[in-house]
């Protein structure tokens, strides 16, 4: 049995913690915050429950997976309740797109925009099963330590055609414009542009198709829940208000952490804090973090988000659970997202009502919501946000109500925002960024954070700066490669 601190208690964290526990070894996870879940923190205000990030929960059987492998049944510890539609799609011209489950409800809607895309879909849906299976199914849990285990992956990448972008190739099977927005949007989940993110995240699609939508009853937050009584259950301890200040190293190895002054040993160590916070600053007094550190800081950073939770007097039986709200411009929006320099006049919106499926989330008579808009990281535009955040917020509120939520200031009771400047000071987030690595083909498998370190053969990494990279699923499979690199290492 060996000693593992674990640094964070993300998705990627947890899972992580549980898979070691499980395979007998003692856990600690050290989480900085009040409460566990990293992005998938929660607020509670008023009587209104907040889920603070994701809410779109996929693949099931990856969490089904990994609560079996502790010998336990998910369904003992969460309900995961079936999200219909997946999501609504609007657009300002008032055109609405139901993306379903449904292949004759889906045909359907696609032959009133454009008959000639209904087989163009069924293309791109061949298309991305295929890159689920290879990408995702095959490679989403598998560490690439050394180049030569992508270069055993590169014909499988080079035929599915992975250095095209995903607006590239769903372009190619699809015409109609606001059909190639609602099959190239899905990357800006995993924080990757659509118009430069590698093909193989239109896999997203499939997996979606293929799993379903999903969403716990209690919100995102009962799942953190479930996971971290899973991991008491199993022995393994989970301290909150616990900042790690540094990771101790000797001789080339890593030999325990730094927690509120003191010292504590472990046999080994594994991060699941950003990873130019983790090679920088923890790690910063070693050779090996600063040079690390300093050539990540570097590399390109998902954009970040612009987040308002707000709580209304009134429900809202019209407004789906999930709702995309396309903005004016597509192409050219994104490019500014990511690019910056600075924010731009027009939005998109992703809008989150979960109380369509838990209406516990809200007070009896109420409705609870999140908003959030996709905004430049905080080395692609200079934005004070103390200052901006409050009028951004409000012209998003603005735009909600004249357009989605009628009244919606009047029935206000509680708003709050979460800015780029709270992803880099709450979460220790590099620039801000709220999914780490931009997910471009050049920094994804080998070319990501590997999941054991280089020089450090007892640090280890697990989480959405690792391969296969954010969104649930991906850390969800990160700590699946990492524990099988960690369970061996250690035997
Ligand atoms: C608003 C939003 C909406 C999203 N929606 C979805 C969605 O619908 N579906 C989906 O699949 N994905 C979604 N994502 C992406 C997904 O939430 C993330 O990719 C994923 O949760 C990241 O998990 P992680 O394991 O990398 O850890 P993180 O959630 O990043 O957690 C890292 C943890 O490390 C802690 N930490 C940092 N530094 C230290 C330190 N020095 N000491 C101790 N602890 C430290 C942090 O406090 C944090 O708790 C969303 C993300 C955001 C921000």
């Amino acid at each position: 049995m060996s000693r593992i601190a674990v640094i964070g208690s993300g998705f990627g964290g947890l899972a992580l913690a549980i898979r070691l526990q499980s395979a007998g070894h003692a856990v600690t996870v050290f989480e900085a915050r009040d409460k566990p879940g990293g992005r998938a923190y929660v607020y509670q205000d008023q009587g209104f429950t907040f889920d603070a990030g994701p809410t779109v929960i996929t693949d099931p059987s990856a969490l089904e997976e990994l609560f079996e492998g502790a010998g336990k049944r998910l369904s003992d510890y969460v309900e995961l309740l079936p999200v219909a539609p997946f999501y609504r799609l609007c657009w300002e011209d008032g055109d609405v797109f139901d993306y379903v489950n449904d292949q004759g409800e889906l045909d359907r809607q696609i032959a009133a925009r454009n008959p000639a895309d209904v087989e163009g879909y069924r293309r791109f849906l061949a298309y991305s099963e295929e890159l689920l299976q290879e990408g995702y199914v095959k490679l989403g849990a598998k560490p690439f330590l050394d180049f030569a285990s992508m270069i055993k992956a590169a014909p499988e990448l080079v035929r599915l055609q992975a250095w095209r972008s995903v607006y590239d190739k769903v372009a190619s099977f699809i015409q109609d414009d606001h059909l190639r927005q609602a099959f190239s949007f899905h990357s800006l989940l995993v924080g990757g542009n659509p118009f430069a993110t590698s093909s193989i995240y239109a896999l997203i699609h499939a997996l979606e198709r293929r799993w379903g939508v999903w969403f716990p009853r209690g919100g995102t937050g009962a799942l953190i829940q479930g996971m971290v009584r899973l991991l008491q259950d199993l022995g393994g301890e989970v301290r909150l208000n616990a900042p790690v200040e540094r990771i101790t190293t000797e001789g080339g190895r890593a030999t325990g952490v730094v927690v509120g002054g003191e010292t504590l040993a472990f046999d080994a160590v594994a991060s699941n804090a950003d990873v130019v916070h983790t090679y920088q600053k923890l790690l910063g007094h070693d050779p090996r973090g600063r040079d690390e550190g300093g050539r990540l800081a570097e590399k390109r950073h998902s954009m970040s988000l612009f987040v308002i939770y707000f709580g209304l007097n009134q429900v809202h039986p019209e407004v789906r659970h999930h709702t995309v709200l396309f903005g004016p411009r597509y192409r050219e929006l994104i490019g500014e997202i990511f690019k910056g320099p600075e924010l731009s006049d027009d939005f998109s919106l992703y809008l989150h009502a979960p109380t369509r499926t838990d209406p516990s989330l809200a007070p009896e008579g109420c409705d609870a919501f999140y908003v959030l808009a996709p905004v430049p990281h905080l080395g692609a535009a200079e934005i004070d946000w103390a200052v901006e955040g409050p009028k951004y917020r409000d012209r998003i509120l603005k735009y909600l109500e004249d357009r989605y939520i009628p009244g919606l200031t009047d029935q206000l009771v509680t708003c709050r925002i979460f800015t780029p400047e709270d992803f880099r000071d709450q979460l220790n987030a590099h620039r801000g960024s709220a999914f780490s690595l931009e997910p471009i083909l050049t920094q994804s498998a080998y070319f990501r954070v590997h999941n054991r370190d280089d020089r450090i053969p007892n640090l280890y990494f697990v989480g959405a700066g690792t391969h296969p990279g954010a969104g649930v699923p991906g850390v969800i499979g990160s700590a699946k490669a990492t524990a099988g690199l960690m369970i061996e290492d250690l035997a």
